[in-house]
């Protein structure tokens, strides 16, 4: 006898014809079918009346980082401040309303929030220069700090950070507030609410020393739970981490002890570019200790390059106006290494990529691993591809690699603004940049995520980016996507990139019960409205985790 019975649905089912219905038992999905055949067998289940919105395989979030999202929720957010005075009217109440934290700690803050030039620490001191105040770029990888805050972290006359990060120094010989990269603002992470174990296992991959209090922990642990919680929200009932240590992993598991792990979530290791190749021998540790439907590791992940809008992401040519094409993190024969060396192991590999450079130096290292190695069923992923050079293309589908794209990083998405032609890109490299759609036409598989907490979780967002896409310039050449092959990229593609197709990601009995009922026919709503239908029901694993 089902649990759980959910009627009157458009069901997408991604295994076949549509349904109206399904029943759940134990866990699972026990049968699909239409309204009267699911009503049937539904004596004693709890109904859900889906109202003829649609119903799917819960959400997968392919890339996202829990902990940071989760603290972020907590932290000011400065989506669409522009001009000092704004972030001032923004900053001074959020001060009064912290007056303990040692460090105020915004988000999101634009990289072109005083216009063209760089921001500086003088803006920020313009907003408030009493207390140290620093706040992150919504992609992680610039952070600015006040003069107060790089007094405090002990940046105000320089660091050296090594390759890749830069303290930013201004003619006068002090810092100018601009923290380019992790090693340049991990001693202002350190400073916030948090201590920056929220963004550890994505800054360096290790675990806090010393290792926190039973009070720390508990508190960690209650961070993560709200944002597990406004996962479930959205109807997303998995998350694929994309950064990773033990500490991670340890809440995480009393989070499921305590039942309040409400999504499936997988943590890799986070390899540096200045860890010894050694440390695989951690993943392979981590997949031993966790290998759950629940929770689990099988999984490494890099960071090759940087960012476009810093001029960080690694290019075949140099940046417009510059000489400089930035340097990829590793080199390549320790990225091959390392790529060989996990291959070897059979654990996934995952790798930050958005310069054309970075993203053919990625190929190559997957080329490498399947020289060596002989070829296997990886299922290895590229995460971003911003650029890529056309020659590169066909390389994805040839080896294998899964495109892991992200529709609200680019300005087709309507999140962030457009740069012009000429600006960050050449006109040249427009026709491949942010390209979904040839991307998928050329045969690689495609999946689809937030990056949380760089846009936010919410899967709609993203789906009506990549169907509906904005009003840009001429430049930017058509690759919006339809609505249920995006859906696809959010269930069943993310399902099969955890190797999990036969168990998640269709409506199928059998399969795992996670399920999301939305508040609307997604079909029937204009592509610009699809952002405006909500998860009505979420299940995962047969356990309702969120319900309107
Ligand atoms: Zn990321």
């Amino acid at each position: 006898m089902p649990d759980i019975v959910i009627l009157n649905g458009r069901v997408i089912t991604f295994d076949g014809p549509d349904a109206e219905a399904l029943a759940i038992e134990g866990g699972k999905i026990t049968a699909v079918g239409s309204t009267a055949d699911i009503r049937a067998i539904a004596r004693g289940a709890r109904v859900i009346d889906a109202q003829g919105g649609t119903v799917l395989p819960g959400f997968i979030d392919s890339h996202v980082h829990l902990f940071g999202g989760s603290a972020e929720l907590e932290f000011l957010n400065l989506h669409g401040v522009f001009g000092v005075e704004a972030l001032r009217a923004a900053v001074l109440p959020y001060a009064a309303s912290r007056p303990d934290d040692q460090l105020l700690f915004a988000c999101s803050i634009d990289y072109g929030l005083v216009g063209d030039r760089s921001l500086s620490r003088h803006d920020l001191d313009a907003a408030i220069a009493d207390r140290p105040f620093a706040a992150s770029t919504a992609d992680h990888h610039t952070v600015y700090a006040n003069t107060k805050a790089l007094e405090l972290a002990g940046l105000l006359h320089g660091k050296d950070c090594g390759v890749g990060s830069e303290v930013v120094m201004g003619s006068d010989g002090l810092a100018t507030g601009e923290l380019l990269e992790p090693a340049a603002y991990e001693a202002v992470m350190a400073l916030t609410s948090l201590g920056g174990r929220e963004m550890l296992g994505m800054t360096t991959g290790a675990d806090p020393v010393p290792a926190p209090s039973a009070a720390t922990r508990a508190s960690d642990k209650d961070v993560l739970a709200k944002g597990l919680k406004h996962c479930a929200e959205h109807g997303i009932t998995g998350l694929h981490n994309m950064d990773g240590n033990f500490y991670q992993l340890e809440l995480l598991s009393e989070l499921e002890t305590e039942e309040r792990l409400l999504c499936r979530t997988e943590i890799p290791l986070h390899l540096k570019h200045t860890d010894p190749v050694d440390r695989i021998a951690e993943a392979v540790e981590m997949r031993n200790l966790y290998n759950g439907d629940k929770l689990w590791s099988n999984r490494v992940k890099m960071f090759v390059d940087g960012v476009l809008d810093s001029k960080t992401a690694y290019m075949l040519e140099p940046y417009p106006g510059t000489d400089s094409r930035s340097e990829p993190l590793f080199t390549p024969e320790h990225f091959n290494e390392v790529c060989i060396r996990a291959d070897a192991q059979h654990l996934q590999i995952a790798v930050h990529a958005i310069g054309e450079a970075a993203v053919r130096q990625t190929l190559d290292g997957y080329e490498a691993a399947q020289k060596a190695n002989g070829t296997r069923d990886s299922r290895h992923r590229i995460e971003h591809i911003e650029t890529i050079h056309p020659d590169d293309i066909p390389r994805l589908s040839q080896l294998g690699a899964v495109a892991s794209l992200q529709p609200l990083h680019s300005p087709r998405g309507g999140f962030f603004p457009p740069y012009g032609g000429g600006d960050i890109l050449h006109p040249s490299q427009f026709e491949t940049a942010f390209a979904w759609k040839t991307i998928r036409d050329s045969g690689a598989k495609v999946v689809f995520s937030t990056d949380w907490p760089v846009v936010p979780v919410d899967p709609m967002l993203s789906i009506q980016g990549a169907v509906a896409g904005a009003e840009l310039p001429e430049h930017w050449p058509e690759q919006r996507l339809g609505l249920r092959e995006s859906l696809v990229y959010y269930t069943s593609n993310n399902a099969w990139v955890e190797f999990n197709e036969q168990r998640k990601g269709r409506l199928k009995a059998g399969m795992m019960a996670d399920v999301v009922v939305m508040d609307k026919d997604l079909e029937a709503l204009e592509p610009s409205q699809l952002s405006t239908a909500r998860a009505a029901v979420t299940i995962c694993g047969g356990r309702i985790t969120h319900q309107l």
